[in-house]
């Protein structure tokens, strides 16, 4: 059966940014520029085949990208929640407009989001005391951030890494109402071990799911026990590790996910974001990861 996997990242690209520069931009009283940041991460990306993209989140930490525009915020060591939080510019959709600018034809881009959850467990709170609350302001604030995101993106990603430690009962509700009324396709990634969590993973308000299945293959196994209808974004090259993985380890690798998952395998990624790898490294990585995808398309 011929396949269409599309090849995708899962958001940070290892750009080295030019602190010095930074300083320099900043005591000159002028606003540093990230484009060219922005134009290594994609140049990157393309340049290795890949064929979703992303801006290569290289302005900041997950984290601090979000929380240093939202209203209730103070950027400490790490976020303190002072007062409460609500949304009151884009964020990310300058970068990602600029992106899409740069892109080649027929290659999509995905603009990604830090998830309300893993905002809420990484900030340090001094004015809610209710963790619900607060996670549900961020979702709001995110939501918004989405509906301005959406028309200059093909797939919204929303990061939850924290959901692996620990699952809230509210999960779901509180993912429904970042991605209510998108009109664009929606993405959960989640790394680590989700092995138990999956009953609840398959139903979360999102059209794709992404795990990082190669540094934790036993998930094959642990999903093949649940009915799930879900798209699929499959890990299929390590971001924790540098051996850069051969073109026929990754087609094989994929070929189990297509012998369980069937056509619901819709991306093949790195198993998390590439921040902490080589650049070089990460390179090779997306380029056999691309290679592997055309091989199993058929082309
Ligand atoms: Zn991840």
């Amino acid at each position: 059966m011929k396949q269409n996997l599309k090849t995708s990242v899962i958001g940070s690209y290892p750009i080295r940014v030019d602190t010095l520069d930074l300083i320099y931009d900043y005591f000159s009283c002028i606003e540093s520029s990230w484009e060219r940041y922005i134009e290594q991460a994609v140049h990157d990306m393309t340049e290795a085949g890949i064929s979703f993209v992303s801006d290569g989140q290289t302005r900041d930490p997950f984290i601090q990208l979000f929380t240093r525009h939202l209203n209730g915020c103070r950027i400490r060591q790490r976020t303190e929640i002072i007062g409460p939080i609500s949304y009151h510019h884009p964020i990310t959709v300058a970068d990602q407009i600029y992106a899409r600018q740069l892109l080649p034809p027929k290659i999509g881009l995905i603009g990604i989001l830090t998830g309300p959850y893993t905002l809420m467990r990484s900030s340090v709170d001094s004015f809610y005391y209710d963790e619900k609350q607060l996670c549900f302001d961020f979702a709001t604030a995110l939501h918004s951030e989405a509906e301005n995101l959406q028309n200059h993106v093909d797939v919204i990603s929303i990061d939850e890494p924290c959901f692996s430690n620990e699952l809230p009962e509210y999960a779901a509700e509180v993912l429904r109402t970042v991605t209510a009324g998108l009109s664009c396709s929606t993405r959960l990634h989640v790394c680590g071990d989700v092995s138990r969590i999956i009953p609840e993973l398959v139903d979360m308000p999102v059209d794709i799911l992404s795990h990082e299945f190669k540094a934790s293959p036993f998930l094959f196994r642990v999903f093949e026990q649940y009915p799930n209808k879900k798209k699929m974004c499959i890990g299929a090259v390590r971001s924790d590790d540098v051996t850069i993985e051969p073109v026929d380890e990754i087609v094989k690798h994929v070929q189990k996910a297509l012998d369980i998952f069937g056509e619901n395998v819709v991306q093949i990624a790195p198993d998390c974001g590439q921040r902490m790898l080589p650049r070089q490294i990460a390179f090779r990585k997306l380029q056999h990861l691309a290679i592997a995808g055309g091989r199993i398309n058929g082309g």
